[in-house]
């Protein structure tokens, strides 16, 4: 049977939080009533002129050059052309022919490795279109469309790969790192379900033997899939149907294509357009972006570290594979992290603290690390109390929760909860002489060889205790006192 290569190409579109919009003064902010963010600018009045917001250059020219990009001291804005309700100038402002920046590398990191490095071909600046809100359940069967400018004018960077993925799985660990290195550099909320963060996926296959240009395959786009779970899910869906396809002989029909999230499948929206569908020319209204070396420069100096570097200082520090991926995904993590184990020697107990434990209530309670009521402080406090003997692992939860619902430091709730560890031996030994002492018949059955009984045993003590005697105490105490029984009868 014919073999095929997967080949994967994809279109990030990042949204950037700027406080205003990228050619007039709106502000950009999410979530406002309909048409409260607009001016004469943004709603394509005739007579108005576009000036360049500086603060959106500067985050495009962040992103660029943490994606290892070149960016060009000489770019320039074009026209491309569109009809659609959303979109009142019936053309959007972007880059085409000579864009802001090129040549940029994703690496691709299954755990902790960098397997190969994916091409970013180019980054280019652009503006957003409006939204467009349906009145009903589907656009099929809607009374009609409200049309919301918000959003019409927010600066996007559209982010675009070579073609160099060739597998659902590579796609995602792309997403991944791409959303990865962005969300160091503080310039997008990158929420795919909100769509400040947005890809588009191109797919085809390559049969065995073909010698033509990859970009002459018939490849499908699936278009704004709003999850990295998604857009894997509609590539496997997509490999899966084109090679069924060519399989039977059939061809690969260009075209754009949604997918439908609950049926897990992609469906057909339009044959797919081609360049100068869009009759793209220069803006006449704007002059090209020319930028110093000086400011590139400025912009380079300012990068955080790289993710690669960034997971090397986790790694190194003892944290587990998959548990650097995890604080690595999140910057407010990586700070926590940082300041618990300044403070604390053992990182991979604040790792397990922090990732389990503490992000289960920050998750039940709508929290993130930064807005976290218990601070990196606090944490190790408790972490202290349990390398001090104080805490058992089970008591320190218990006091985690309670810290976490009164904010009082780790100390004050043990103390009001009465849950200090006895490690006393002779206070153990006195409890253990009393259990044993009361239940001679389970002893007899310990004794005659039935392992279990001593569980119950541990159990009792437990109780007494109110499960404060450190365990591994009460384990050696029991098989001593006994022995001194079993030698006594
Ligand atoms: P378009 O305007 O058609 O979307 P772009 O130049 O914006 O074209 O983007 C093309 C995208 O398609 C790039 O991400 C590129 O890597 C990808 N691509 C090119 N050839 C293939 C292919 N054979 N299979 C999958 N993706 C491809
Ligand atoms: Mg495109
Ligand atoms: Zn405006």
């Amino acid at each position: 049977m014919k073999q095929f290569e997967v080949i994967i190409g994809l279109e990030v579109h990042v949204e950037l939080k700027t406080r205003s919009k990228l050619f007039c003064g709106c502000s950009t902010e999410f979530g406002s009533d309909p048409n409260t963010h607009s001016c004469p600018v943004c709603l394509g009045m005739p007579g108005v002129l576009p000036v360049l917001n500086r603060e959106a250059v500067v985050y495009a020219t962040k992103a660029a050059l943490a994606l290892q990009c070149s960016v060009h001291t000489y770019s320039k804005f074009d026209r491309k052309q569109y009809f659609y309700p959303d979109l009142p100038k019936a053309y959007q402002i972007s880059q085409y022919d000579q864009p802001l920046a090129e040549y940029g590398r994703v690496p691709i990191v299954i755990d902790g490795v960098v397997e190969k490095t994916a091409r970013v071909r180019r980054i280019h600046l652009e503006e957003d279109a409006g939204k467009l809100n349906h009145l009903g359940q589907r656009l099929g069967d809607a009374k009609g469309s409200l049309v919301d400018l918000n959003r019409a004018g927010v600066p996007l960077i559209e982010i675009v790969s070579e073609p160099d993925m060739n597998s659902a799985d590579e796609a995602r660990l792309y997403l991944t790192e791409l959303r990865n290195i962005l969300s160091y550099l503080d310039i997008s909320d990158l929420r795919m379900e909100e769509g400040s963060m947005r890809c588009d996926a191109n797919v085809s296959l390559r049969p065995d033997g073909y010698v033509g240009s990859v970009e002459d395959l018939p490849r499908v786009e699936i278009k704004n899939v709003n999850s990295i779970r998604n857009v894997q899910r509609g590539i496997e869906y997509e490999i899966l149907r084109q090679t069924e396809l060519l399989q039977a002989g059939e061809r690969i029909v260009k075209e754009t294509r949604g997918f439908d999230d609950q049926k897990g499948r992609t469906y057909s929206q339009r044959s797919k357009e081609e360049a100068n569908d869009y009759r793209y020319f220069p803006e006449p209204d704007l002059p090209p972006l020319i930028l110093s070396d000086a400011f590139i420069q400025d912009v380079q100096d300012s990068l955080p570290p790289s993710t690669v570097a960034l997971r090397e200082e986790l790694r190194t520090a003892g944290v587990q594979p998959k548990d650097v991926e995890v604080i690595l995904s999140d910057p407010h993590a990586l700070i926590f992290w940082r300041r618990a184990t300044a403070l604390f020697r053992d990182a991979r107990m604040v790792t397990n603290w922090m990732l389990s434990d503490l992000s289960r209530l920050l998750n039940t309670h709508g929290h993130n690390f930064a807005t976290a009521p218990i601070s990196p402080r606090g944490l190790v406090d408790l972490l202290n109390l349990i390398m001090g003997g104080t805490l058992s692992g089970k008591m320190a939860k218990e006091v985690l929760d309670n810290m976490y619902e009164t904010q009082k430091p780790a100390e004050v709730v043990v103390h009001e909860l009465g849950l200090i560890q006895i490690t006393d031996a002779e206070a153990i030994k006195k409890v253990v002489e009393e259990t044993v002492a009361l239940h001679k018949q389970v002893v007899e059955d310990y004794l005659s060889g039935k392992e279990k009984a001593l569980g119950f045993l541990v159990g009792q003590v437990m109780k007494k205790t109110k499960g404060q005697a450190k365990p591994d105490v009460v384990n050696a105490t029991l098989k001593d006192v006994i022995r001194d029984f079993a030698d006594k009868t």
